[in-house]
């Protein structure tokens, strides 16, 4: 779930160029390598051919060497009896010739120089025999006569291509030179007798005068020869004469085109490779690039968010939370990344209930539409949050744990509170100006007891007229005083309400409540003769204020009175009972009278509301407003015996 910074993403680029120049690098010195090789292949490859070519030219140059040697050690045994019979002169020839010599033809020379014998006999004497008058044959043969020693006169065209030379060997009888022994040595016979099969394959062999030009060539096959040869001086039969060996191109043996072929293919298999490597590479780190920036994206918005991000798996470990859900409830990611329930921040006050809808979301049962919590933070605050749990789903469609998505609306609920009570004020404000208004009307009623106490007075001074003894005159004052006392309550008691002050709370004895309200309308009742069954079962005490309770048994009971104003005479009763239920008291005010219309019950308690001509719709309004400040609860139902029950709802006083 976390990831480097974004500032590492230049740092891992140039590390990768860098990783980069690495099998480049072994891929040129792979190249380099294998190209060095195959040019040390084809160096050693030439030297060892040059090192072959000195030695067979050298070798070839020794056996000529030998071959001449041989034939002048040959013509040197030449006899005069050869000399002298051409049958002999013949025969010695054909010898000679049978030693493969090279030789065209052999010729005897006496001291003179003239041609005595010869073999094949002198056809043309612009040959041989005239060669003896010119240059180089007359040259060699006196050298070869004076210094006794054999003597190779320079080579010479016979015809066009064909070039021939002449070894001149004196023979001496008696330490005196009686002649000269002339072999005539073709070049082309020559090469064509000492150079062996195989050399001629391998090279081509030429004998080259002083001049450059060729003056004969012992070839095999015709082939493209290469550049490189070797030459070496072919003297003494020389006069300039140098023989001369080039190689022929051989075809580049199988193996080594093999291994180069392999080498290159290898070569361009490993280029083509990095070149994929590289394609594919970049394409990874694009990709990366881009998930990367995805990621950095997705976990900047989920910094941002206000909503806390909690996920779990389907143990209900947590795996994952954002830091606003770490913000929420004071617990860093590494402390809460791996914890398993009880979770750190649950509140202890309500473990239970978090347990239980924990299990009821990871059973897959959590409510849809989400659901409220209290929370612990680290320092011990207790905050309310709204949570909404959804399946994690994998990219294989697997699902493998809960994300939860929590936003703190402690808050939200503090101001909702708030609103509330501020609501619940001014309703409150209301019926109590409400009530300030019913305070004139109540003090309007007040009349009665006005009534009653100037009636009690009149009839006191009537009795104290008629000289009536004072004893009897006092119980009528007495009755006049309570009345007087009660009213003056009742006003006070209302205008401190119209003025917002608090009530006051004390123990209230509702049988007691009961009767001082029937005292009230006791006159009223007599005049329209309605009877009062009580029922009292249990002695009910609560908390509140006295004179409001028994103003609002007042009004029930005035209303009670009013709905039987049509109704048969035996029928105007109302029945009154008081117990005890599950901590509460239970007042229930039932008459006989013309019943609630399911139209207007909606609208009953509505202040202003009213179906009398003369009513002014405030008293239930007001009973309601008092009884809910007391923490109860006033309502109305159908009596089963015609009429309307009100019943009144009090909280018990504590013991
Ligand atoms: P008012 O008595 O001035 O009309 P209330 O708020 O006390 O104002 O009563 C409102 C209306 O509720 C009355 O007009 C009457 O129609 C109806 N009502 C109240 N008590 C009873 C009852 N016991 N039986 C039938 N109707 C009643």
């Amino acid at each position: 779930m976390k990831l480097g910074p974004p500032n590492a993403l230049p740092e891992r680029t140039s590390r990768w160029r860098w990783l980069w120049v690495l099998p480049r690098l072994a891929f040129v010195l792979f190249v380099g390598g294998v190209g060095l090789l195959l040019w040390m292949s084809d160096q050693a490859d030439k030297e060892e051919k040059r090192t072959t070519l000195t030695s067979d030219i050298l070798w070839l140059e020794q056996n000529l060497r030998f071959h001449l040697a041989r034939n002048e050690e040959l013509l040197g045994r030449i006899d005069l009896a050869h000399a002298a019979s051409a049958k002999a002169f013949e025969s010695f020839a054909r010898t000679l010739f049978g030693f493969e010599s090279g030789l065209r033809q052999l010729i005897w020379l006496d001291v003179e120089g003239k041609v005595g014998q010869a073999h094949p006999a002198i056809m043309d004497r612009g040959l041989v025999g005239e060669a003896m008058e010119a240059l180089p044959s007359r040259q060699s043969f006196r050298l070869a006569r004076s210094l006794g020693k054999p003597v190779y006169s320079s080579a010479y065209p016979l015809f066009t291509n064909d070039w021939q030379f002449e070894v001149h060997v004196p023979v001496s009888r008696e330490g005196r030179v009686v002649g000269v022994a002339v072999g005539v040595y073709r070049i082309r016979d020559i090469l064509g007798d000492s150079v062996p099969w195989w050399l001629a394959e391998r090279y081509r062999i030429s004998v080259v005068g002083d001049s450059g030009k060729v003056l004969g060539t012992r070839s095999k096959v015709e082939a493209v020869v290469t550049e490189e040869g070797y030459e070496v001086a072919f003297d003494p039969p020389g006069w300039g004469l140098t023989l001369h060996a080039v190689p022929y191109r051989a075809p580049r043996p199988l193996a080594s085109i093999l291994l180069s072929a392999s080498l290159v293919i290898l070569a361009m298999i490993v280029l083509w490779s990095l070149w994929i490597l590289r394609r594919h590479v970049l394409r990874r780190q694009a990709v990366e690039e881009q998930l990367r920036q995805e990621h950095a994206f997705r976990k900047a918005m989920e910094d941002s968010l206000d909503t806390g991000m909690r996920a779990r798996n389907l143990d209900g470990e947590i795996i994952y939370v954002n830091p606003a859900f770490c913000r929420m409830v004071g617990w860093t990611a590494t402390e809460l990344i791996g914890r398993r329930p009880p979770m750190p921040y649950w509140a202890d006050d309500y473990l239970d209930e978090t347990r239980a809808i924990h299990d009821q979301v990871l059973a897959g049962d959590g409510p849809e539409e989400g659901f409220e919590l209290k929370f612990r933070r680290c320092d011990g605050e207790v905050i309310d949050v709204l949570i909404h749990e959804a399946p994690l789903i994998d990219a294989q469609g697997r699902h493998f744990g809960w994300m939860g998505s929590m936003v703190d609306i402690t808050e939200r609920k503090l101001a909702d509170e708030r609103h509330r009570q501020q609501q619940e004020r001014l309703q409150s404000t209301g019926r109590l100006v409400a009530m300030g208004e019913m305070a004139s009307s109540i003090a309007h009623e007040l009349n009665q007891p006005l009534a009653a106490i100037s009636s009690y007075c009149t009839g006191a001074i009537n009795l104290l007229r008629n000289h009536t003894a004072a004893s009897e005159v006092i119980p009528a004052l007495d009755k006049a005083v309570d009345q007087a006392q009660r009213a003056g309550q009742v006003i006070r008691r209302i205008y401190s309400l119209a003025r917002h002050s608090e009530h006051r709370v004390e123990a209230v004895d509702l049988a007691e409540r009961i009767d001082a309200a029937l005292a009230l309308v006791d006159s009223d009742l007599r005049q329209k003769a309605v009877r009062i069954r009580l029922s009292v079962v249990d002695r009910a005490l609560i908390e509140g204020d006295p004179v409001l309770i028994e103003q609002v048994l007042l009004n029930l009971l005035r209303n009670a009175v009013e709905s039987m104003r049509e109704c048969a005479a035996d029928l105007r009763s109302i029945a009154i009972s008081l117990c005890c239920v599950d901590g509460y008291a239970q007042l229930r005010i039932a008459d006989h009278g013309c019943g609630i219309d399911r139209t207007i019950a909606e609208r009953l308690f509505d202040p202003l509301f009213t179906t009398k001509p003369d009513g002014m719709g405030m008293g239930l309004a007001i009973c309601r407003s008092v009884i809910e400040n007391h923490r109860g609860r006033l309502v109305f139902e159908d009596n089963p015996e015609g009429g309307t029950v009100f019943c009144i709802m009090l909280p018990l006083a504590s013991p």
